[in-house]
């Protein structure tokens, strides 16, 4: 298995993403502070998606999701800005990452079928979710929120002992992908 997933991290770089670590998932510990700040809805995506709570179910259901695993990525895209206020660079950023993402969910099932997507923020499959009125279109396909799971992403990368910082005037966008 140690080839396998040095074979999905350089299917991750060849995706795109800038930069790509080895998660072990014991370290992730699921805060419910991290699900009250989804409740007051700042990114307008709470009770709008099934990837996002309430639709994502409760924090102790999602616990049990990502304790089926062992072993994931962490994934990384990093834009390079012109400055703080490069606007512009941070919604390009954004855009590449989720192409990346994209990329990936595409491919990765080919070297682990069971595995699960976690990106940043909702997931943007569709121009609008089905979320209450119908069931999700594409349950293998759609993207949990690293939020929605109850992580806070920057400890995530440090626990795992990857930068989450690369300098002045960059942004990084992270998801992860849980393995097996
Ligand atoms: S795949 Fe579509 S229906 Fe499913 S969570 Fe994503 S946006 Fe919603």
């Amino acid at each position: 298995m140690a080839e396998s997933i040095e074979a999905a991290k350089e299917l991750a770089l060849a995706c795109g993403f800038t930069q790509v670590g080895e998660l072990d998932v014991d370290t992730i510990r699921v805060r419910t502070e991290v699900r009250d700040t989804c409740a007051q809805n700042k990114c307008r995506a709470y009770g709008k998606n099934w990837s996002c709570p309430p639709g994502c179910g409760t924090l102790e259901e999602c616990e049990k999701r990502i304790r089926q695993y062992r072993r994931g990525l962490i994934l990384q895209t990093t834009g390079k800005l012109e400055d703080s206020l490069d606007y512009e660079g941070m919604e390009q950023a954004a855009i590449d990452h989720s192409a990346h993402l994209e990329d990936l969910t595409k491919k990765i099932r080919d070297l682990y079928p069971g595995c699960l997507i976690i990106g940043a923020g909702a997931c943007k499959r569709c121009e609008t979710c089905t979320y209450p009125d119908a069931p999700c279109r594409f349950p293998d396909k759609m993207t949990f929120s690293m939020e929605a799971l109850g992580m806070i992403v920057s400890d995530v990368c440090k626990d795992n002992q990857l930068p989450y910082y690369y300098g002045p005037n960059t942004l990084t966008y992270v998801g992860c992908v849980f393995l097996d």
